[in-house]
């Protein structure tokens, strides 16, 4: 398999399909650009090799075809200033135009297509649509870790033109690389943590890590299905009726396999769903009548950063209260705090999926773990087992 670092890039024309699914305000102004400064890496030695660029992406989920507010020509300005070049644009990613832009390129010179999602044909992969895009380049890059589940034309189909002459770019390799650490070859004691609201969005992902963890720590409001499917008291906590008996037959399985399996034996309960709310701090099988559990209560912190700080390898998804509300996020800061001393320690630690990330960031700790990943659902389906067609496409597993 080619490498980004390995290839020579000179008198090449690369197209790369990045991820530049970016939020934009009213006047169009890019509000988060951190997907756009992750994928600067990759174009740069492109260039810097003496090759030349076309890049393509989705914005947006465009629905009538093209739609001025979801145009990528709302990014060149950001793109100029970060390359520190002039970004030519093909107003449609296949047809006269973008061929003949893309033919005229050259090394050292970026050519940006019009969102892809502009034609339904790339989301339904069709085969046409990825062979003409397929025809302006002669290497194909994927860095777009964020769409590596979906068997799209750009991120998969396309790849079949490209026998040989195919590669992840840097975030995608990094992505790939950190993701099969924890799940291919762990350091052991290996722990995952999972919080976050409902079990029945991670039941895949528990049920798969039963075959490769130590430890396994439930947080969030998934813990009272469990706790209720137990025998105790929860309250108006958050309960999914359907998944009780799934629930049971998971912790025999870990009982079964040796996963030492954890849940929370303390909890802040409110008497509402509201950070204002009144506060009661209970066992986690006590709950009381009219009150719901929202974080996870001193006892707990205390068992489960045992556990993490004993940990060589360490995958944390979800929240393990509601930490969007200041008075219901102590559990989820302190659960991160253990996971950084454990990384300070030495253990490899992997954070993923939208709410464990967006705590990370709001406490002001993502340098303390080892690797954040990007893609959300892309990473779930992997930890789920599951193979990513993007990933395939490329390495052939
Ligand atoms: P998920 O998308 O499944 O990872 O769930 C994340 C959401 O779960 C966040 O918005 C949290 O506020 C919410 N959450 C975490 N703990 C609880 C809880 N005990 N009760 C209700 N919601 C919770």
């Amino acid at each position: 398999m080619l490498t980004m670092n390995s290839f020579n890039f000179a008198g090449h024309r690369a197209i790369i399909r990045v991820d530049f699914n970016v939020p934009l305000n009213s006047s169009f102004e890019i509000t988060d650009d951190t997907r756009i400064r992750a994928a600067i890496p990759t174009i740069k030695k492109i260039l810097k090799d003496g090759g030349s660029v076309i890049l393509m992406s989705h914005l947006g989920r465009p629905k009538e075809g093209p739609t001025d507010k979801y145009s990528l020509k709302h990014l060149i300005p950001d793109l100029n200033a970060k390359l520190g070049l002039s970004v030519k644009f093909a107003p449609d990613c296949i047809g006269e135009e973008a061929k003949s832009m893309a033919a005229a390129l050259k090394p050292g010179e970026v050519l940006l297509l019009e969102n892809l999602r502009f034609h339904k044909e790339e989301e339904k992969g069709d085969t046409e649509f990825a062979k003409k895009l397929a025809g302006l380049a002669d290497i194909y890059v994927n860095d777009a870790f964020g769409t590596a589940h979906r068997a799209h034309a750009s991120t998969t189909i396309i790849a079949d033109y490209f026998k040989g002459k195919s590669m992840f770019g840097y975030i995608m390799d990094n992505e790939v690389r950190s993701i099969d650490k924890v799940m291919l070859d762990p350091k052991q004691p290996f722990t995952a943590i999972l919080g976050g609201a409902k079990v029945s969005t991670k039941i895949t992902i528990i049920e798969n890590l039963l075959d490769k963890v130590d430890n396994l720590i439930i947080g969030g409001g998934m813990t009272y299905t469990f706790v209720k499917a137990m025998g105790g008291k929860v309250g108006n906590s958050l309960v999914e009726e359907d998944l009780l008996e799934m629930s049971k037959k998971v912790m025999n399985i870990a009982h079964e396999k040796g996963v030492n399996f954890y849940l929370p034996i303390d909890g802040v309960n409110a008497d509402k769903f509201d950070n204002e709310a009144k506060i009661l701090v209970s066992p986690i099988d006590q709950v009381p009548d009219g009150w719901m559990g929202l974080d996870i209560a001193a006892g707990t912190i205390k068992k489960f950063s045992e556990v993490i700080e004993g940990s060589k390898t360490i995958l944390w998804n979800g929240p393990m209260g509601v930490f969007e509300m200041p008075n219901f996020q102590n559990g989820t800061v302190e659960i991160a705090k253990a996971i950084a001393r454990a990384t300070a320690k030495g253990a490899f630690s992997l954070v993923g999926g939208g709410d464990s990330v967006a705590a990370l960031n709001q406490f002001n700790m993502t340098d303390k773990v080892s690797y954040v990943s990007t893609g959300g659902g892309a990473l779930l389906e992997y930890i789920e087992g599951q193979v990513l067609p993007g990933i395939k496409a490329i390495r052939g597993y």
